[in-house]
């Protein structure tokens, strides 16, 4: 069985992760779709949120997986029954740090093969960041996150939480 896992932040999923998703699922017999806490980032979604909003946002795609890790990335590829991580590429500027991520986690163990997979050109502009900053400033996010999304972004905004 073909397993690859998709690692990311995921704060929150955007219709840009969605295609790598779908893309890669046709590629694999089974998609994991990993949350992990990236201590560079400040989350505005708590990992179970992200969880939750990954999962309902999955439902058409019926080999992933969703799943969330805190810890080494290697070591949790190899408890996965797998030694592919897949990763989506957008513009130049994600390159250098994936690039380094990629050869990084090769350096440690290298048996473990990272592929990247290009952005839809429809979504190269799109990030969780972009949203969040959209949102913040009261700009349109639909069509371009899952609904489910969208309505939890509105619901926070109402609340004034973020
Ligand atoms: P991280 O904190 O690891 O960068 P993200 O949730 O921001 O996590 O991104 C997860 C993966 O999805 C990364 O490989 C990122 O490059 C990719 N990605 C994010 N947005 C897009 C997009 N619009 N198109 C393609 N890939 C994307």
């Amino acid at each position: 069985m073909r397993i690859a896992v998709c690692p990311g932040s995921f704060d929150p999923v955007t219709n840009g992760h969605l295609d790598i998703f779908e893309r890669a699922s046709n590629m694999y017999d089974l998609l994991i779709v990993a949350v992990f806490h990236n201590p560079n980032k400040k989350p505005m979604f708590t990992m179970e949120e992200r969880v939750e909003l990954l999962t309902s946002s999955t439902q058409h795609i019926s080999n992933i997986k969703i799943d969330s890790f805190s810890g080494l990335l290697n070591d949790y590829v190899r408890q996965q029954n797998t030694n592919i991580i897949v990763r989506g590429l957008r513009a130049l500027s994600d390159f250098e740090y994936e690039f380094q991520r990629a050869l990084l986690i090769k350096k440690v163990d290298p048996v473990i093969e990272t592929v990247f997979m290009m952005t839809s050109s429809e979504y190269s502009f799109l990030s969780s960041s972009g949203i969040k900053e959209l949102a913040k400033f009261g700009g349109k996010i639909k069509g371009l996150v899952p609904e489910c999304v969208e309505a939890r972004i509105k619901e926070r905004m109402k609340a004034s939480e973020y």
